[in-house]
């Protein structure tokens, strides 16, 4: 009986992952053509509008798809880690960097409070990935004036990522749900974004054998913490 559960839903994984693959290309046509008529230069203001909104829903649709693929790729990367070593302190750093203008502009403070070494194996594209959407996160869910701090830290063998937040919060019902795909906390679905994030943070963090958890309260801000085996133990 296990063994046809599986069966069934690998088959239906493997299902959604060719859909997902095969929407790809008829949906760039339909962005090809709608950008062709935008650069004519003969559409009408009306035509013109449809075909930028048609290239602006395509982007959006191409977007969703590559990151549902991205999780499927991590998920099947599980068993095999990386002998290649990233130093999780420069990956935090980097991504403050390059995030604190957006977090400035809407008067959110990002701090970033990490030490020197914070070396774990894996792969360097993927976890710049997941520390880039925790923070993107904290970030769009914390209102003005707010303060968010992303600190790392060594604790035996285990690397601590910790991404906090005085944002929004969630509320406890909504916490188990959060990790699962297109999942919206009610009071986030007004705002942009697909509910895909925190599946690929989930699925990067597992491929690299590390945990991830949360505790938030709602209206005070929530905490994102990530373990991850330090470079030492991992192999
Ligand atoms: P998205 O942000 O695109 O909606 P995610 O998968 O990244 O998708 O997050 C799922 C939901 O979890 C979000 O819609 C939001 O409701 C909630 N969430 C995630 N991070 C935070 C946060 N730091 N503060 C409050 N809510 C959050």
């Amino acid at each position: 009986m296990l063994d046809r559960i599986q069966k069934l839903v690998t088959e239906m994984k493997e299902m959604t992952e060719n859909i997902a693959h095969d929407l790809r290309s008829p949906i760039t046509r339909i962005r090809g053509v709608a950008e062709m008529s935008l650069t004519s230069g003969k559409a009408t203001d009306e035509h013109e509008a449809v075909a930028g909104n048609t290239v602006e829903e395509c982007d959006r649709l191409l977007e969703m798809i590559n990151t549902m693929l991205y999780i499927s790729r991590a998920e099947a990367r599980a068993e095999k880690l990386s002998p290649q070593e990233v130093n999780m302190a420069e990956v935090i750093r980097d991504a403050c960097e390059l995030f604190r203008p957006v977090a400035e502009d809407k008067g959110v403070s990002l701090i970033s409070d990490v030490g020197t070494d914070l070396r774990v194996r894996g792969e360097l594209q993927d976890l710049q990935r997941m520390i880039a959407n925790l923070i993107d996160n904290a970030v769009n869910y914390t209102p003005p004036h707010g303060v968010v701090t992303v600190a790392g830290e060594s604790n035996h063998k285990l690397i601590i990522i910790r991404v906090e937040d005085t944002g929004i919060g969630i509320a406890a019902h909504e916490i188990p749900r959060i990790f699962r795909r297109f999942y919206r906390c009610d009071r986030s679905r007004s705002q942009p974004g697909v509910g895909l994030g925190l599946s690929l943070v989930q699925a990067i963090v597992q491929a690299h054998r590390g945990e991830i958890s949360v505790s938030s309260v709602p209206n005070a801000g929530s905490t994102f913490t990530v373990t991850l085996p330090s470079a030492s133990t991992a192999s």
